[in-house]
């Protein structure tokens, strides 16, 4: 296979183009190209990553299902006031309908948008409680299966409800606690949330607990936590459980005990973003010097959705806080690793979307307020190699020059378009307009290229 007229070093909007001749993935040849300058390029860049998005979530909005015994309608459980309390309780409803089939096609529908997309390897959420048993997980299984070939899905075995208080809790811990010994061999993470326990101390526990059986189970670990715009009370009792999370995994010697690879992740902590820049560095000093491997995953676009909501005694709907963690300046400026994901689509925690991670990184230059180069580069990392580390991941190996021998099967190739063709102002007479070209990461970044232009180099 040849890969004709490719720019292999998108950094640099004047590098040199090549034809490359792979075999068996790896570059055998590599010369210089000799199509014609005004022939639009291809752009080889790293494969985009999903470091956080839920699996059997996906689509319950927008799936469209013709009610049957296999696929359950949803429709009644559109968002009427659109609160955080309606999409708990809707999806706990919509729980209470999975069928094997709906889950698969749904499941799989989001797979291959993804790998359409540009995507190669997914952290997928998939809840397990007393509503859904270990079905959602089972059916990931079957999907790790059947996409192996296109796409790394490592499944996060996750606790959405509580499991340390309600009536539910000691059931929903007694079903993961099964699940995590019987399907051992195929769930690469445990993830809980923490901030929806009735109480701190629950909330600890739930901490406590799943830390533990990261270390038994051997598992990468993932908290949804400080998941609120309230600004934390100065006592230390109640700190955001950021530093609780940090304390506990040193009470249990995670970095002696822990297999190397594994990380810790910790998603939304829009918490953080309340607090005053003294506090956020003592925060970070804090992290930063327990050398854990510990990443932040920000996701922004569900984020600002459910976060800030008026209350009803509000005098103002119109000026809301948009809270989430700023990732750019918590990567520059304190110095801590962290990517952005998409989290939810097509259900009631984040109804709108594509769920493609370019378009996440092109809306994140607007919501970070970020609007350099350099800043649309970092963007680009956070929706990819950044992502890869954060759940345990290598870096794909682009490096910016390109050399025989080196893989490159699983990199993202992105086509220009050539040009449109319009009717011409006459009849049967047609008007041609040559497309823009994109020829760096912030061309990729600011104006995200169709899908069908994608593709992964196989
Ligand atoms: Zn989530």
């Amino acid at each position: 296979m040849i890969l004709k007229n490719v720019v292999s070093d998108v950094r640099d909007h004047s590098a040199a183009r090549w034809d490359i001749e792979l075999q068996d993935g790896r570059v055998q040849n590599i010369r210089l190209s000799e199509a014609s300058p005004d022939t639009p390029p291809q752009l080889l860049l790293p494969p985009l990553c999903h470091p956080h998005i839920h699996l059997d979530k996906a689509y319950i909005l927008t799936c469209n299902n013709q009610s049957s015994p296999q696929h359950p309608d949803y429709s009644d459980l559109c968002p009427t006031s659109g609160s955080f309390q309606e999409a708990l309780a809707n999806t706990s409803r919509a729980k209470e309908r999975y069928t094997p089939e709906d889950l698969y096609l749904r499941g799989s529908q989001l797979l291959a948008t993804s790998y359409t997309q540009g995507v190669t390897s997914i952290r997928a959420f998939v809840e397990l409680d007393h509503v859904t048993g270990t079905l959602p997980l089972t059916i990931a299984i079957r999907l790790k299966k059947d996409f192996a070939h296109l796409l790394e899905l490592q499944i996060c075995a996750f606790a959405q409800d509580p499991i340390f208080s309600t009536a539910h809790g000691d059931a929903n811990r007694a079903i993961i606690d099964h699940a995590l010994v019987e399907f051992a061999n195929s769930i690469g993470a445990l993830g809980t949330t923490p901030y929806v326990e009735t109480s701190r101390e629950a909330s600890l526990s739930n901490i406590n607990w799943a830390i533990t059986r990261a270390l038994t189970h051997n598992l990468h670990l993932d908290f949804h936590l400080d998941y609120t715009l309230k600004l934390p009370s100065p006592s230390h009792a109640q700190r955001p459980l950021t530093y609780s999370v940090i304390e506990l995994l040193k009470e249990h010697n995670w970095a002696q005990i822990a297999d190397s690879s594994k990380t810790i992740v910790l998603g939304h902590c829009t918490q953080l973003s309340m607090l005053d820049n003294a506090g956020r560095k003592r925060l970070a000093e804090v992290v930063i010097a327990s050398k854990l491997p510990v990443y932040f995953v920000g996701l922004p676009t569900s984020d600002i959705f459910m976060m800030g909501r008026p209350s009803s005694d509000s005098h103002s709907s119109h000026n809301r806080p948009r809270g989430t963690i700023h990732v750019p300046s918590m990567i520059r400026e304190l110095g801590l690793s962290a990517c952005i994901g998409v989290n939810n689509i097509g259900n009631a925690f984040t109804p709108f979307g594509t769920g493609d991670p370019l378009q996440l990184a092109s809306w994140a230059v607007g919501i970070y307020q970020v609007g350099t180069v350099e800043d649309a580069e970092l963007l680009y990392g956070c929706v990819s190699n950044r992502a890869r580390r954060a759940i345990g991941l290598d870096e794909s190996e682009q490096s910016g020059q390109i050399q025989e021998g080196q893989k490159l099967r699983g990199m993202l190739l992105l086509r220009n378009q050539g040009g449109v063709d319009l009717p011409g102002a006459l009849r049967e007479s047609s008007m041609a307009v040559s497309s823009r070209q994109r020829l760096s990461l912030k061309d990729v970044v600011w104006d995200p290229l169709e899908s069908s232009l994608r593709s992964i180099v196989r």
